[in-house]
């Protein structure tokens, strides 16, 4: 049977998850291979997953507890349901109606949508039904393209209150490290450096990082700041500044976005805080881990990121730090990720940034 990549989740790995590759036997288990470890699965159950229902959830119990494999990837998909043994077929069959009918309620939607003419009646209806989800799906079916805009808006508002440093060592500095924190990203990163004291850094939507000079003051290892970036990158990644935008706006702006029209006064109205648009708890959760992974994939030590909140944790006793008040949760996350390191291999390339090059061409603060 040809193997297939999955993502594994359970007892005793990593809340990340961990990079696996799974192989149907002839006897209908399920053998899952990582680096260091092996799994045997049966009794298996199996669903749709995944935004889209596009992917495979496969979950299984054993003496240690639940595991659950993630296959997501379209073509690892494909593989694995080629090699499913018939015992499974009914439940994979379940799954992919559960995908079509998705796709199709989709497609509908979109063919609606791009009738401008049904608009007004389509807000009514959007208004009438659950905001929530309907916003979280105009978000996620805001094209990339659309997304940068979105980004050079949020920029050129930020130009007016502050002053932003765009080459130079900093700069080129936090592009060396986002460069190994953004493989695979959809989006062109660009990065800036603020004119300003706080430490803080902010994303915006479509891969615009600001990080202020008072920041990069700050830090005492590029890991830290590695850390940070990987913190902020997550939460461009999993659009949460765009959602924060998005919801701001309200669903009427929405709309616009996801059609294309940037003209509307509530758009611009919306933009003007988004420097001040705080995440919820959850969403930092999300972003760290997010974070932490980009930071293993890239070898760059995760301690860093640590010892970034364990530093805003210090100054809050003297004056609270900007970034807190954005990104709130700092003692949860020190616990938590401290716990998420440890289940990992301390194996790590150490970043060649010289802190005091970096901050040669820094105004003094
Ligand atoms: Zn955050």
């Amino acid at each position: 049977m040809t193997p297939f990549p999955a993502r594994l989740f359970g007892p005793q790995l990593p809340g990340s998850g961990v990079a696996v590759t799974g192989v149907w036997q002839e006897d209908d288990r399920l053998q899952i291979v990582s680096p260091e470890q092996e799994w045997s699965a049966t009794n298996l159950s199996i669903t749709a997953s995944g935004f889209n229902a596009q992917g495979i959830k496969i979950s299984w119990q054993d003496d240690r507890g639940e595991y659950v494999l993630f296959i997501d990837d379209v073509i690892a998909r494909d593989l694995c349901l080629a090699g499913a043994p018939a015992l499974y077929a009914p439940q994979l069959q379940r799954a992919g109606r559960e995908k079509s009918s998705v796709e199709r309620r989709f497609r509908c939607g979109w063919a609606v949508l791009s009738g401008l003419l049904v608009i007004p009646v389509l807000l009514i209806v959007l208004l009438l039904l659950k905001q929530d989800v309907v916003a979280n799906w105009l978000i996620q079916h805001i094209p990339v393209q659309q997304e940068a805009r979105i980004g050079d808006m949020v920029l050129s508002r930020s130009r007016l209150s502050m002053q932003l440093i765009e080459s130079g060592p900093s700069v080129e500095a936090l592009a060396r490290i986002g460069a190994k924190l953004t493989t695979n990203s959809p989006h062109r990163y660009r990065w800036f450096v603020a004119n300003q004291k706080e430490i803080n850094a902010f994303a915006a939507p479509g891969g615009v990082v600001v990080v202020n000079a008072g920041l990069l003051h700050a830090v005492s290892s590029p890991e830290e700041l590695a850390g940070v970036l990987a913190h902020e990158i997550a939460h461009a990644e999993l659009r949460h500044s765009l959602k924060g935008i998005a919801k701001s706006l309200g669903l009427r702006a929405l709309v616009s976005l996801a059609l294309g029209d940037y003209g509307g006064t509530a758009l611009a109205e919306g933009l003007k805080k988004v420097t001040e648009l705080g995440f919820s708890r959850e969403a930092e959760r999300e972003a760290d881990l997010e974070g932490l992974r980009r930071l293993v994939a890239a070898g760059i030590d995760p301690q860093g990121m640590v010892r970034f909140f364990e530093l805003l944790e210090k100054e809050q006793q003297l004056t609270p730090p900007e970034f807190l008040s954005t990104h709130p949760a700092n003692t949860e996350r020190i616990a938590a990720l401290k716990r998420e390191i440890a289940l990992l291999p301390q194996d790590w390339q150490p970043l060649e940034i010289d802190l005091a090059i970096l901050r040669s061409g820094l105004p003094q603060l």
